[in-house]
């Protein structure tokens, strides 16, 4: 099984292919780079900030997704996400391609000006963790509202008590 030996956040010096979705992972574009190791050989699994951020939200087992399973989860968070009162996704969103879904999302997890301060220095972040935090505040999790940051936090605060804890607004 793979083993994770670190993760980081770099800016793409190339362009690549996210290994979730499949779609392109521009030149400079910031993503999520796990350095893994299975069996002694030593990879690279990126992907999309937001992609990666999806399979947390559904709570995907990593060690079991493909491409298939994750378009699958994808389409799922998708529609919800952006369903109207009826359940139903706009039609200009449904007509979408995956790569233009990926693209408005990351828009959205990058617009939102509310973020998390979990303590003195450290955000709630976009990935993985117990929760995934970031000393970086540009690199923590943005929300749209102060509703989503509160149930953000609540969530972390399964983790721990982060007693401390308060929502902030990134002004940008
Ligand atoms: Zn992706």
């Amino acid at each position: 099984m793979a083993e994770l030996i670190e993760q980081t956040t770099p800016r793409a010096r190339k362009e690549y292919r996210c290994n979730l979705c499949g779609c392109t992972i521009h030149k400079g574009e910031k993503h999520i780079c796990q350095r893994c190791k299975d069996e002694g050989r030593i990879y690279s699994f990126r992907t999309h900030i937001a992609c990666m951020d999806i399979t947390n939200k559904l709570d995907m087992d990593m060690s079991e997704l493909d491409e298939d399973s994750f378009s699958d989860g994808f389409d799922d968070y998708f529609r919800e996400r952006y369903a109207d009162e009826d359940g139903e996704l706009p039609e200009h969103l449904w007509n979408m391609n995956r790569d233009e879904q990926v693209r408005m999302l990351l828009k959205d997890l990058n617009l939102g000006k509310y973020t998390v301060r979990l303590e003195e220095g450290v955000w709630l972040a976009p990935w993985e963790g117990d929760p995934g935090r970031t000393v970086i505040v540009d690199y923590a999790k943005r929300f749209r509202s102060e509703k989503n940051a509160n149930e953000a936090l609540n969530a972390a605060r399964l983790y721990r008590p982060f007693k401390d804890a308060v929502i902030t607004i990134k002004l940008k």
